[in-house]
């Protein structure tokens, strides 16, 4: 099968908190998450074939100034053969491999193996931010599996937590749940507010109106979430000062 990326861009310095990445875009993923920002790759569209030698001759150019690679998507891991391929390259040219990956797939088991670091999402509730609504049950298990298996391996994580208007108690419970899986010393939490349009273009803007932030939390409510994971390095993130 023909390996389908969104892009890339040699250097940036907004995808991996704190890092320097060479961060990729690959097509496709399994969720439907309203919020999602990169709705048109995930759904397979304004995606090109990886062109390896294209992609090797900007990493020669970068790899001395970037801590990762990062391949990011969509959901890489529908596309084992591109992680594998964007893993293996990089590793090979000296740059360490930081796979984004939602967690939910059974491949993603297998594929959190390849990665020196790894980023993902802890979407609670998760049957409305994943889209998937009364079908999220069997896939919050895999994410259960994949989260375990992560926190065993002991690699460095970004654990990233989209923040809905009006969450609950019992929801950060489960966010912390899942955040105290980790070794302090290997993860980072980073708190990301969901905002909608103008600042961005979400896959569902009517459920965006509802629940997104006009720009930013207010004071309170980030104080509130900086202080959730005493333990732990903690971000929140600002679309706008
Ligand atoms: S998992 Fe990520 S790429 Fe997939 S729909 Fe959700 S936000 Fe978009």
């Amino acid at each position: 099968m023909e390996l389908l990326v969104g892009g890339w861009k040699p250097f940036s310095l907004v995808d991996v908190q704190g890092a320097i990445t060479f961060t990729v875009w690959a097509c496709g993923c399994n969720l439907k998450c309203p919020f999602c920002h990169n709705w048109r790759q995930a759904e397979w569209m304004d995606c090109a074939p990886f062109l390896e030698e294209r992609f090797l001759n900007d990493l020669m150019e970068s790899r001395e100034f970037v801590d990762y690679v990062h391949l990011t998507g969509g959901e890489p891991t529908l596309q084992p053969e591109l992680v594998k391929k964007i893993s293996s390259l990089s590793k090979s040219n000296g740059v360490p491999f930081s796979l984004n990956t939602n967690c939910t797939t059974k491949q993603a088991l297998e594929l959190i193996r390849l990665a020196d670091h790894v980023a993902f999402d802890v979407k609670v509730p998760f049957p409305a931010l994943s889209g998937l609504d009364g079908k999220a049950g069997a896939v919050w298990e895999t994410f259960e599996r994949c989260t375990d298996e992560l926190a065993k391996s002991g690699k460095p994580v970004e654990i990233r937590v989209p923040v809905a208007k009006g969450l609950t108690s019992k929801h950060v419970d489960v966010v912390k749940r899942i955040v105290y899986k980790f070794d302090p010393e290997k993860a980072r939490v980073v708190v990301n507010p969901l905002v909608g349009p103008p600042l961005t273009e979400p896959r569902d803007e009517g459920w965006c109106k509802e629940h997104c932030y006009p720009g930013r939390m207010d004071e309170e409510e980030e104080r509130f979430w900086a202080s959730q994971f005493p333990e732990y390095k903690v971000k929140v993130k600002r679309w706008i000062e």
